[in-house]
């Protein structure tokens, strides 16, 4: 059999830009993507240019008052449409509205007799309930993304005429219409459908959503952005099938099992999903002027969802109290990760890593608010002779005693942490030197006053050598909060060569 030529991606390209016969958006739509460029555009201008097309300000208005927006109250303008909707919903709306013609009049007219238009607006509403149940910001996207998927098939249609619409028709499902495509013409509908969008200028997450909904690898659903248009579309794909074939309960369940590749939601979310599709079908006909399922079959899952719902309502309750269980051991969890993390195993203060944070947040705020932040180093002195008397592990304790003595003597709004070994770092906050000194002072005269043991057989008393480091906004400053840091080291360091067992002040001169 010979072989048949095929054209590569670039040549592909150029055919479709030069391709007359292909599908166009109205000029409003047009108009529409222009001004959605315009970051300074107004709304009122939005407006304007919507009213130039009487049939889509009435769409658009019949939209804001239909179930996707759940008003009580009518909205009897398009201005107060738009500011229900928001921009960004009513470019989309339009753009889905312009798209109704398209369909019609392509190619030799056979596209007519698919069900290509009933796949791409079943598309388009499982997209947005889909993301209407994730609660994902701007659910209009997800009904333009999922109106476009297919958009190719148009391009292609119109670019290849009967054979394509032939080959379209004969696929069975539509794995196999994007390889037949790709083995027959070098290119697949994913790829000309991107194109095409990108000549009309839609904007990136629209086309990009186009191009991984079609792409096998998994789009994780709880990603954001364009992952998760993607992956939306993707599962929205699947539900509009079995919304084709028949809406029975077997190509509900092929479909969850396709979906779940795309996206993760439980069994109950996709039942709330297809109940909601089904609650929003009339109105989706209406706005797009096209039946979609049978009114028979539409019923039947209505009234299914309404048991469903019935018998939920009954086992809602003890659900509720299980998860309220979880949920409970769940932040008990968190509760005591974020502990490990912050806090020091042995002595139960802030740890190093904490302290670093906390220090640039109060550097930072001290800068910011004109107020004073002290910084304090403390190291235990002759430590090593504690764990050559004692050993080891009787050392720890006295550490801990240490330990609960800074924090008895530190006032709520100071900071007090085990920077590593015998050594220890106090944040003052909002005070000036002289106050920092005090707090010190009574932290060495608790440290030093009593024995940090209870045995009798020998000395336990230790004492601590401290230097303190003040940044006083527009008095002394530092570069940065290791500065600081770096300063009540260096004045540590001068008190351990004066005799320890004292506190000494960074002297910012010397
Ligand atoms: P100086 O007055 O000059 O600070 O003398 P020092 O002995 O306190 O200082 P040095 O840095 O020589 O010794 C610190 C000692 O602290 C040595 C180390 O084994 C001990 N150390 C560090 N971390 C721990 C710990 O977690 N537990 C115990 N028990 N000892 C520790
Ligand atoms: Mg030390
Ligand atoms: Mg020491």
């Amino acid at each position: 059999m010979a072989s048949i030529p095929q054209p590569s991606e670039a040549q592909f390209i150029a055919q479709l830009k030069y391709c007359k016969s292909l599908p166009t958006l109205p000029a409003v739509a047009l108009q529409l993507i222009e001004l959605a460029e315009d970051n300074c555009a107004t709304l009122d201008e939005f407006a304007e240019l919507i009213s130039f097309d009487p049939a889509l300000m009435g769409k658009l208005l019949r939209t804001a008052n239909s179930s996707f927006y759940g008003q009580r109250r009518k909205v009897a303008n398009l201005s107060e449409a738009i500011g229900l909707m928001g921009l960004n919903a009513t470019i989309s709306l339009s753009l889905s509205f312009s798209l109704r013609g398209l369909a019609s009049g392509q190619g030799d007219g056979a596209l007519d007799d698919t069900n290509y238009w009933s796949r791409s607006l079943l598309t388009a509403l499982a997209a947005r309930t889909i993301a209407m149940e994730l609660r994902a910001p701007q659910p209009e996207d997800f009904l333009l993304a999922g109106l476009l998927q297919d958009i190719g098939v148009l391009a292609m249609a119109s670019m290849l005429g009967s054979t394509y619409i032939a080959l379209y028709k004969d696929s069975i499902d539509h794995a196999g219409l994007l390889d037949q495509e790709a083995q027959r013409y070098g290119f697949n509908h994913a790829q000309a459908g991107t194109q095409l969008l990108k000549y009309w200028r839609l904007p990136e997450r629209i086309h990009e959503s186009v191009w991984r909904s079609h792409a096998a690898t998994r789009a994780e659903g709880g990603g954001t952005g364009i992952e998760r248009l993607s992956a939306c579309v993707a599962a929205a794909a699947y539900i509009a099938d079995a919304w084709l074939q028949g809406a029975s309960d077997d190509a509900f369940e092929a479909a969850y099992r396709l979906a779940s590749v795309h996206l993760d939601i439980g069994p109950e979310r996709y039942q709330n999903i297809i109940a909601s599709m089904s609650d929003e079908m009339p109105d989706m006909e209406s706005l797009f002027e096209s039946e979609l399922v049978d009114p028979g079959i539409l019923q039947g899952i209505q009234d299914t969802a309404r048991e469903l719902l019935a018998l939920r309502n009954l086992s809602l309750s003890k659900a509720t109290a299980e998860a309220d269980v979880q949920i409970q051991a769940l932040e008990q969890r968190i509760a005591m990760l974020e502990t490990q993390t912050r806090r020091d195993s042995l002595t139960g203060l802030y740890n190093r890593l904490y302290l670093q944070h906390r220090l640039e947040l109060e550097f930072g705020r001290a800068i910011q608010e004109r107020l004073p932040l002290c910084v304090a180093y403390i190291d235990v002195d002759r430590f090593k002779s504690i764990n050559d008397t004692f050993g080891h592990a009787v050392g720890d304790q006295v550490l801990v005693a240490v330990a609960q003595r800074l924090l008895s003597a530190s006032r709520q709004t100071d900071t007090v942490a085990r920077y590593g070994g015998e050594e220890f770092v106090v944040l003052l906050p909002d005070t000036d030197l002289e106050a920092a000194r005090a707090v010190l002072e009574q932290m060495l005269a608790s440290v030093r006053d009593r024995p940090c043991l209870s045995r009798e057989d020998a000395d336990s008393h230790v004492s601590f050598s401290a230097g303190i480091a003040a940044l006083v906004p527009g008095v002394s400053t530092f570069d940065n909060p290791a500065a600081l840091l770096e300063a009540a080291d260096s004045a540590l360091y001068r008190t351990k060569s004066s005799g320890r067992g004292q506190i000494t002040v960074h002297d910012p001169g010397g």
